[in-house]
């Protein structure tokens, strides 16, 4: 299997798959028991914590403020963004959000919040954009760190000082699923997910920076500081933090990769790359005129190959997301995303640009 879907799923490492099942057999114990097991399954938490404040600062010293685990990124963002005590006023975000932030807005919006969109291909520089629409009426701005789709980057820490200048008030909050361990991370909100860095599903994390509050989504038996209620899953914590230690992202192996795939890609005719040079180069996305992005998937799935039309989460629906990038309706049909991570090699880029060509001349005769 030639698996190039890492922005959907990535595969658990062996890291994490041990981790989980050494969990499983050794800190079975309930984190809320008073005995021995419970205090060992609380140190694993603390422990994992720990790793996770790490990786958003990437390099720089660890942030400082809570973690709490949840069942994935969905839950984390849910959790931000109703539970964090908006005073009614101006939500600035993006036209690129993940639906898991982008439906949770609308709500906001239908309940009387001010919401103001703004979508990259407008700006050459989307931070100070974002930044510049900050006043003093603005008690949230949210925004991804890297686009699932294009693999658009924002440059996170440039974006959360601005916002503090304009409006100390202002929270921040950021969908860091795609950017976290890649590039260093900052807000006051900032959602991350296991299953998108090789760690299992249903794991994510919430940081919330020291100072700033949160109303829980759940009730219940108040885990968590009573951020969370729920038992927490210390077997897919475990593997959650392994995932995170044994992670490496190599821009540079990446980057030749993606070169290697464009240079292939650009051969075609009337193609179009909807991934630019503010991208990650983990992921390309582009668009073969004349050929639907389902159509393109399950030619290459007969290889065994696996990439996605856009994102997994829009199901075949046309990504409204892409046209945030000035991808045209039509373009956006044909649209394929090519993901990629440490596994992937240049033998497999070679394959899958030798299986495209084949598909389009198929395809367009
Ligand atoms: N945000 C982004 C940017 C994502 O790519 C995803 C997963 N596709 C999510 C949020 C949702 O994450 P989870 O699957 O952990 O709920």
């Amino acid at each position: 299997m030639i698996y190039l879907d890492n922005a959907a799923t990535t595969k658990p490492c062996r890291e994490c798959v041990e981790a989980v099942s050494a969990a499983m057999n050794d800190c079975y114990g309930n984190a809320s028991s008073l005995h021995k097991m419970g205090t060992v399954s609380i140190n694993l938490i603390s422990r994992a914590k720990q790793a996770v404040l790490k990786g958003l600062a990437l390099g720089n010293p660890p942030l400082e403020g809570e973690v709490i685990f949840t069942s994935g990124a969905t839950e984390s963002n849910n959790t931000a963004l109703f539970g964090a005590n908006l005073r009614k006023g101006k939500i600035v975000t993006t036209a690129m959000e993940h639906p898991s932030v982008a439906r949770v807005i609308d709500k906001l919006e239908e309940k009387g919040s001010e919401v103001v969109r703004l979508a990259p291909k407008n700006y050459s520089d989307f931070e100070g954009a974002l930044i510049d629409s900050v006043d003093e009426k603005t008690s949230l701005v949210s925004c991804m760190a890297v686009n699932n789709e294009t693999g658009f980057a924002v440059d996170v820490k440039r974006l959360y000082k601005g916002v503090k200048v304009k409006n100390p008030r202002t929270l921040v909050h950021i969908d860091a699923v795609q950017g976290f361990l890649k590039i260093p991370l900052d807000g006051d909100l900032i959602s991350v997910s296991g299953h998108k860095i090789h760690a299992s599903k249903g794991i994510g994390a919430l940081y919330i920076k020291k100072g700033v509050t949160v109303s829980p989504l759940l009730f219940g038996g108040g885990q968590q500081k009573n951020l969370r209620s729920g038992t927490e899953a210390v077997e897919l914590i475990a593997g959650f933090e392994a995932a995170i230690n044994a992670y490496r992202y190599d821009y540079e192996y990446f980057s030749a990769l993606k070169e290697k795939l464009l240079a292939e890609l650009v051969k075609i005719k009337d193609i179009s790359i909807n991934s630019g040079e503010k991208c990650l180069p983990n992921i390309v996305n582009f668009s073969v005129r004349g050929v639907r992005s389902e159509n393109m998937l399950h030619s290459l799935e007969q290889y065994d190959i696996c990439v996605s039309s856009g994102s997994a989460c829009s199901k075949g629906k046309t990504s409204k997301v892409l046209a945030a990038f000035g991808v045209s309706d039509k373009d956006a049909d044909s649209a394929v995303r090519v993901s990629l991570c440490h596994n992937n090699n240049e033998e497999e880029i070679a394959f899958l640009c030798e299986k495209i060509t084949e598909t389009v001349k198929r395809i367009r005769r």
